[in-house]
Order: structure tokens, then sequence, then C-alpha cells
């Protein structure tokens, strides 16, 4: 006799595409180093990833924190553009 256990896990996962992308904080007024961040839903069985979906990109300022949300163009622009 055969017991079949599945492990699905479904979470947030986040991933920094580039440390040091110069620009004007909106929210600060500063010309700072900010974070291009990728976040993106991950379904896993047996921690082997299946599918990703819902993905977001975000420059976040090194100073003050604040997160603004870009499409995928910009942020393909902003790694590939250098
Ligand atoms: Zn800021």
């Amino acid at each position: 006799m055969f017991v079949f256990g599945l492990i699905v896990s479904i979470a947030d996962r986040e991933r920094v595409l580039a440390e040091d992308v110069r620009r004007v904080c909106p929210a600060c007024g500063q010309v700072v180093p900010n974070r291009l961040v990728k976040v993106y839903r991950q379904l896993a069985l047996f921690f082997i990833l299946a599918w990703r979906w819902n993905r977001r990109y975000f420059l976040v300022c090194g100073i003050c924190g604040h997160a603004e949300s870009i499409s995928s163009e910009e942020a393909d622009a902003l790694c590939g553009g250098a």
C-alpha cells in the first residue's frame, strides 16, 4: 500500500536585480542609488519550482526606503542598458 504525500507551497519571493540604479527619489528628493527589485509569487512542489506569476518590479530608495512600482520594460532597460 502506498502513502502519497504532496507538499505544495505558494509564497511571495523577492530578488534584487541591480543595486546601484541612480535616480532622483520622488519621496526624499535625493539622487541616490536605488535597488531594482523583482517580486513574484511562486508555487513549488517538493521544493522544486513549478510556476511563477504576478511579477512586479520596484525601485527602492537607498535612503528613505520608498518603493516605486515600474513596468517590466523599464526594469529591462535599467538592468540591460549598462
Ligand atoms: Zn528616498
